[in-house]
């Protein structure tokens, strides 16, 4: 496994896989990587594919005030579990090789970028789609691996291909929990024993849900609303959305049908600290006479 800091090295790299006629898949991330990451190497490495990671903390996807300074970064760690996992390329450029001197576009996908976390954090999917864009570029894989817990992301970046005829495959990963169930994260490492057991009202709420989906509620507000409650009624938790939406346009859904999302974001608070923000969600698949055939 090669470690590359510099796009025209990385560029050379992915032509010496393509000479020897691999099909090239990238898993982008920002680092302190976890087993929701490494589930997505290996959706990749099924695929028989020659295997780029990228590890880039984002600046330009951060805020004033958020979390970019403090975001946990591990490299050597980091590596180690990719060299595991078998990836070929660690791609991981500083933020000068990303963005250097004179930099000027930005990539902005219309609609989606501002509502839900959008809303909550302006600026963040400007951030989000031009790295995805420039990262892309620089590959120029044949499919790239996103999860679905980051949903807003990744149904941004399948417009964006989309749009801009960047003819890769987006393929979307299952959201991979720890024992307890809330949803893995980097930046799970920040929540104190008592803030992680508050923030298990998440996947509860959305257990919840997916309980009364399946004993036939249909109607999308009915769902949130449940979840909303039991967040509300959660000590220590701040909601900032819950929202049921269409899976692939993201628009408001009124009832569940086709392929819909329960999006939840809220803040999980801290003894010491800024609150921890934590998205989470469950996927409804229905069939054409709209039977629920898929919780996940
Ligand atoms: P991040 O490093 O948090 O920017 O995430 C990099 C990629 O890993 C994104 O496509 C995320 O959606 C995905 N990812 C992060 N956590 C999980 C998880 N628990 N399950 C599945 N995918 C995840």
């Amino acid at each position: 496994m090669e470690i590359i800091s510099k796009t025209s090295r990385l560029r050379a790299a992915v032509a010496e896989l393509r000479k020897l006629g691999r099909t090239v898949g990238f898993v982008p991330t920002m680092g302190a990587l976890h087993h929701g990451h490494a589930s997505l190497v290996r959706i990749a490495r099924e695929r028989q594919a020659a295997i780029v990671a990228s590890i880039f903390v984002n600046p330009r996807q951060f805020a004033p005030g958020e979390d970019y300074e403090s975001y946990p970064r591990d490299l050597v760690a980091d590596c180690e579990m990719l060299r595991k996992e078998g990836v070929d390329l660690v791609f991981a450029p500083d933020a000068d090789e990303m963005y250097p001197p004179g930099f000027a576009t930005r990539v902005e996908v219309d609609g989606i970028s501002e509502i839900l976390i959008g809303a909550s954090r302006p600026g963040h999917f400007q951030g989000v789609a031009t790295v995805v864009c420039k990262l892309l570029c620089a590959v120029r894989p044949d499919f790239v691996v996103l999860g679905w817990k980051d949903a807003q992301q990744l149904v941004l970046v399948t417009r964006m291909v989309q749009d801009l005829d960047m003819g890769v495959e987006i393929v979307g990963a299952p959201i991979v929990r720890d024992g307890d169930g809330l949803a893995t994260s980097s930046r799970n490492a920040r929540l104190d024993p008592a803030a992680r057991s508050r923030a298990l009202a998440i996947p509860r709420a959305l257990a919840e849900a997916r309980r009364l989906a399946e004993a036939g509620e249909r109607s999308a507000a009915a769902l949130a609303g449940a979840v909303r409650t039991m967040l509300e009624e959660s000590p220590g938790l701040e909601v900032d959305h819950v929202e049921a939406v269409d899976a692939r346009t993201f628009a408001p859904a009124e009832e569940i049908r086709g392929s819909v999302l329960l999006l939840v974001a809220a803040r999980a608070s801290r003894a010491d600290g800024p609150a921890v923000l934590l998205l989470d969600n469950l996927r409804f698949d229905c069939n054409a006479s709209g039977a629920l055939v898929g919780v996940s």
